[in-house]
């Protein structure tokens, strides 16, 4: 993709801060917003605050020194006079403003001292005969160096060169009543007055929805063929001999639910196979997905290979050695632990036995897989909580191995529009239950006056054997203010609850000591755990009955979701109790709404889809996967439910056109999805 007409090496160097690298970039490129110019207002009739267009004669111009320097001419039409002012001004423009040359000024007027002005108004030098704009005038997203004027040229180059043909064929878009790909541009470029272009935002506009639809279609290329081309390449075939899994299956103290036994069918059907699995086992909070990675570990350890899990925290890692651990250690199987609190030596035996082999399973956060570790031959990666990952840090882990099998644990359920979309490259297990016997939390919000009835809660729990999680907040603003909040909680708490042990862990800690708390806490030696939001992710004390959050209304929903999840693991009933302050913003009573109302994770993920956007649950894909700049997912889930049905059937039956729609639509980005 390149400019085919001339574009200074400035120019181009800022069009590429744009994300601009050809004709068809820039004719991709849609205003925020437009302006009206094409009626002209008396100057009698500006009204402050209002985008106008007046055509006027100058009549005097001068260059001020005070307060500064700027130029401020007079200028007048039949009904009345204007100033108009510049702060920062080419000598060429004091030539311009000559007394008696005819001007079309474009701004918004205010009051000034001496009467309406203008600042930094749009002037362009006129024959009374000047025919006015028929179309509104587009105002571009732009980057500093690059002037309204000069991108608006550019566009409307682009949009006279560039190959604005339909790429795909007609039944494509039968029925849908929607304009041409050119047509649809050209109404978004320049909309004719009176039809007010319908916002960017409400997704109504037939022109928006065109390109909206072309995007995801481009999308879904993209995506399949991402997963078309890894289905060429080899992976081990990790065939189950069952002895192991049949083994750890007969160990455990509960039978898999039938969600899990799933789950775990299409995990063993795909690492059977010969293409790398590229697999995402999503489920709510305790659904039980630790044990199903464990069964894949042991499958391919039954293939003769070996198997990594990465987390994305040290705590989450630890809890993963200690679990599979106490599940793998009576099958003979040893594990290598990879922590940064690991003496140089105890790292140095820890890595030989990866390479050498004798370490069947390597168990440890993502930073350690980073750097120099080599397998003897992975099979099988598992990475927790996928969303915490980013993409390189996958790929550092898959070039490990020849082509190992992915397995990605996601506690955040992915709506399924999204599944449809970003994620259309993977493989998707869900595990819609949640094992039997658990106690479903009851949500509680509690105004933060009422904190006298929650300590005296927190007791009682507390003596009877239970033990309970105390959430400090998160202040963006401040790690250290974080820190001191959860030092001044935690000696609150000891001093108000002297008959309970209070324990501490923040995201300050060192790695051993945050180990050494949870595992007195796990050991129920520590009946109250205060924390930072380190918990957040992945801890398991069934015991905990109790979670008290403070000042809840400053958490995102999926984290509320992911916190309360620590609770109700076991067989005592369960309590999250949200502590807030008032007053609450729209947003905040919204999110306070949806996590007391609903328990369900996928519902909770998709409100949290319609209220913030797709970032959050994106996390790692962004800079891999294409990202959608005009369709909405949820939004135009019509859209994306005919691209998905349409999109397989068009790549196999009409490859070029394919082609050539990816080529337009990602250009040099269309590369990237592969992985
Ligand atoms: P998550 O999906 O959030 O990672 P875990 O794998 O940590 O959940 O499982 C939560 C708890 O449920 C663990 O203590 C686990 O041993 C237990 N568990 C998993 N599957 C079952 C099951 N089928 N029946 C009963 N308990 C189960
Ligand atoms: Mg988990």
């Amino acid at each position: 993709m390149s400019f085919s007409f001339p574009v200074s090496p400035a120019v181009k160097t800022r069009l590429e801060k744009l994300g601009l690298h050809g004709d068809a970039d820039l004719a991709l490129h849609l205003p925020l917003r437009w302006e009206d110019e094409t009626r002209v207002t008396a100057i009698r009739d500006l009204l402050p605050g209002q985008a106008a267009v007046v055509q006027a004669q100058v009549i005097e111009a001068e260059v001020l020194y005070r307060p500064r320097r700027q130029l401020v001419a007079s200028v007048a039409d039949d009904s009345g006079q204007l100033i108009i002012r510049f702060l920062n001004f080419y000598p060429s423009q004091v030539q311009s403003l000559k007394p008696g040359r005819l001007l079309r000024i474009a701004g918004e007027a205010r009051g000034g001292f001496f009467g309406l002005e203008m600042v930094h108004p749009r002037c362009q030098a006129i024959q009374p005969d000047t025919p006015l704009p028929e179309r509104l005038t587009p105002v571009y997203p732009t980057t500093a160096g690059l002037s309204q004027a000069s991108l608006r040229k550019l566009v409307d180059k682009a949009m006279q060169v560039a190959d604005l043909a339909e790429t795909l064929p007609a039944e494509t878009y039968a029925g849908m009543d929607m304009p041409g790909f050119a047509e649809a541009l050209r109404a978004l470029h320049y909309p004719e007055p009176g039809v007010a272009p319908a916002s960017m935002e409400s997704g109504e506009s037939p022109a928006l929805r065109r390109l909206a639809f072309d995007e995801l279609l481009a999308q879904q290329f993209s995506l399949r063929l991402a997963r078309e081309a890894r289905a060429q390449k080899r992976a081990p075939p990790l065939t189950p001999t069952g002895e192991l899994t049949r083994a750890l299956l007969a160990r455990l103290p509960f039978k898999l639910t039938a969600a899990q036994t799933q789950a775990w069918q299409e995990i063993s059907r795909d690492l059977a196979g010969t293409r790398p699995m590229r697999r995402l086992l999503q489920g709510d909070v305790g659904s039980g997905k630790t044990v199903i990675a464990a069964l894949a570990c042991l499958q391919a350890i039954e293939g003769g290979m070996q198997a990594a899990i990465m987390a994305p925290t040290e705590i989450l890692a630890e809890q993963h050695l200690q679990k599979l651990g106490s599940w793998f250690e009576p099958l003979g199987i040893e594990l290598a632990w990879l922590a940064s609190a690991l003496t140089p030596a105890q790292k140095k035996q820890a890595l030989a036995r990866i390479e050498s082999g004798a370490a069947r399973v390597a168990v440890g956060t993502h930073a350690l897989f980073q750097k120099g570790v080599k397998f003897h031959n992975l099979g099988l990666a598992v990475v927790d909580e996928q969303h915490r990952f980013g993409v390189k840090q996958r790929l550092a882990l898959s070039e490990k191995g020849a082509e190992p099998h992915q397995l990605m644990l996601s506690a955040t359920p992915i709506p399924r529009t999204l599944a449809m979309s970003y994620f259309a490259d993977l493989d998707v297990s869900t595990i819609n239950e949640l094992p039997p016997g658990r106690s479903p939390v009851t949500t509680k919000l509690v105004a933060d006056t009422r904190r006298d009835e929650v300590l005296q809660r927190v007791r009682a729990v507390c003596l009877e054997g239970g033990q309970a999680y105390w959430v400090c907040p998160l202040i963006e603003e401040s790690e250290k203010v974080d820190l001191q909040t959860a030092l001044d909680t935690h000696a609150m708490l000891q001093a108000q609850l002297p008959e309970l042990n209070v324990g501490l862990v923040h995201g300050r800690m060192k790695p051993a000591e945050k180990q050494t708390v949870m595992a007195a806490f796990q050991a129920n030696q520590i009946n109250l755990l205060v924390s930072t939001t380190v918990i957040e992710v992945g801890v398991d004390v069934p015991n905990a009955s109790l979670m008290i959050i403070e000042h809840a209304e400053r958490f995102g929903l999926s984290q509320l979701h992911q916190l309360r999840g620590r609770v109700g693991r076991g067989a005592r009933e369960s309590v999250c109790i949200l502590f807030f302050q008032n007053p609450l913003s729209e947003d905040a009573r919204t999110r306070l709404r949806v996590i007391y109302e609903s328990s369900d994770g996928f519902e909770i993920a998709r409100q949290d889809l319609l209220l913030r956007g797709p970032g959050e649950l994106l996390g790692a894909r962004q800079s891999g996967v294409p990202m959608l700049r005009f369709a909405n997912p949820e939004r135009d889930r019509d859209l994306l439910e005919r691209a998905a049905q349409l999109g397989p059937r068009l790549i196999e039956q009409h490859a070029e056109q394919v082609a050539a729609h990816l080529e337009r639509w990602l250009g040099a980005r269309s590369k990237l999805a592969a992985g």
